[in-house]
């Protein structure tokens, strides 16, 4: 069969929450190039579980990257082996398409397991890049930063395990490389400029390759820090207080405390905003956007103050958990009847587990499938709460099923094995909803539960429960 060769652009803005989906839209001029605004839902508060699900197709009990324990080990975040063979870059190239990541996220990178990409790019402009310290010297450095609390303690230890030359190296690197290697710019510009220069490269003098193309990208201008490095800590801090002190009345005085960290968040959606608008332009302006599948998502969302916390942590709410979705199909395709049918659904709901089999669909089958649900699932190991001013960390060994759709927001505790809240959204829904979400998260969970006795993916599972329970 002919296939018609398309585009993949597939982008993903780290940590940007629903609510500034709108400004992102205004000033990218998405409207002008008919992109669907939709409501989606993450799989899971953090980086590398949720990207593993954007690219798997996966919820993040079946490929099990997610964090294990308060202080988490790199392990908890790599992909496994199981699990490749699920990934799009795997699943694609395999069908011809060169595939691209390009990230400036640490976490995802092929080091951490997201492999068998043709291309690479390590966007990060960070203040380490060069640097006076080595990579093995580094990766003590951190050990020892996880397994002891107080700066004093690790001062020695760093001294005793690394050597007194090597904390002259660190003081360089901390006052000396900045001045000669900084990015003058850190932190508002995260790579973002750099992904432009990149991607308008390759339209400018080799725009063919697009066309068979499956780029996936991070881009990490929305997350932290916005203002100085650890501007997260030192606002949770202000923060906390305010919580402590402030009594009942701490929510009235919120939005001044914050108001920095928000003005800064906001620049930067702008900011992405008018990198998108660039590479959007010239998509156009060279004749292939018309050919193009174009995604823009996030991985999560983040809290700026919202119930005395900060950052993306396990909180079950709509800033956590709800992100963004703009989609543009190929040109050819918008006359789909399936298209219409996403496009006229008011009540559209996307999983994240979704847009993996949608991208397979139009790459492969040059033809959309339908991506709205009625319910969306999303999963916490943990929870974030407030006790007495502080922010308390908990974490679980089995994940918090969050379940939204059908009038209801529910969340069912794996560990305890009952609903620990079961929340209507609106009062028209009746009895037979209730029923029809209790029966489908229990299918959820079975199905977590299931395969983590075949500790393990089967494929044959997998693809049965195409993972719209
Ligand atoms: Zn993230």
């Amino acid at each position: 069969m002919y296939r018609k060769d398309i585009g993949i652009l597939y982008l993903v803005i780290d940590s940007l929450r629903y609510d500034y989906g709108g400004l992102l839209y205004s000033h990218s001029g998405l409207s002008r190039y008919r992109f669907l605004s939709l409501t989606s839902y993450t799989t899971a508060t953090y980086s590398a579980p949720a990207h593993t699900s954007l690219l798997t197709g996966l919820p993040p009990c079946l490929h099990s990257v997610y964090r294990k324990s308060l202080e988490p080990s790199i392990d908890d975040f790599y992909v496994s082996e199981k699990t490749h063979k699920h990934m799009l870059q795997i699943i694609l190239s395999k069908y011809g398409y060169i595939t691209h990541l390009y990230s400036a996220n640490p976490y995802i990178s092929p080091g951490l397991g997201y492999k068998g990409f043709s291309i690479y790019v390590d966007l990060l402009p960070s203040k380490h890049r060069r640097s006076f310290i080595s990579y093995r010297e580094r990766k003590v450095m951190d050990l020892i930063y996880s397994r002891y609390r107080s700066s004093i303690l690790r001062f020695f230890m760093y001294l005793r395990v690394l050597g007194f030359d090597f904390m002259v190296r660190l003081l360089m690197d901390k006052y000396f490389a900045p001045l000669f290697w900084g990015n003058r710019d850190w932190p508002r510009d995260k790579g973002g400029d750099r992904f432009r220069e990149l991607v308008i490269d390759i339209i400018r003098k080799r725009k063919e390759v697009l066309l068979r193309s499956f780029i996936f990208v991070n881009l990490m201008e929305v997350h932290e820090p916005y203002l100085f490095d650890d501007d997260l800590r030192y606002y949770q801090d202000l923060v906390d207080r305010l919580v402590k002190t402030g009594g009942s009345s701490w929510e009235r005085y919120i939005e001044a405390v914050v108001d920095p960290l928000r003005q800064a968040y906001r620049s930067q959606v702008v900011r992405v905003a008018s990198i998108l608008r660039e590479i959007l332009y010239e998509l156009y302006d060279a004749g292939i956007l018309d050919d193009m599948l174009v995604i823009i998502t996030s991985d999560h969302g983040q809290l700026l103050g919202e119930y005395g916390m900060l950052g993306h942590i396990n909180v079950a709410c709509d800033e956590m958990l709800r992100v963004p979705l703009f989609l543009k199909l190929p040109d050819n395709m918008e006359g789909n009847d399936i298209y219409r049918k996403i496009n006229n659904d008011s009540e559209c709901l996307v999983s994240h587990l979704k847009i993996p089999r949608l991208i397979k669909s139009v790459a492969i089958d040059n033809k959309p499938i339908n991506i709205c649900d009625d319910i969306v699932f999303s999963e916490l190991y943990g929870r974030s709460y407030k006790d007495n001013g502080r922010t308390v960390h908990q974490l679980t060994k089995k994940p918090i099923v969050f379940a939204y759709g059908l009038g209801y927001k529910v969340l069912y505790d794996m560990n305890s094995n009952r609903f620990i809240e079961f929340n209507k959204v609106n009062d028209s829904e009746n009895e037979y909803k209730a029923e029809q979400i209790v029966r489908r998260v229990k299918k959820y969970v079975a199905l977590c539960r299931g395969l983590d006795r075949l500790r393990g993916i089967s494929s044959k599972t997998v693809s049965r429960s195409k993972y719209s329970v």
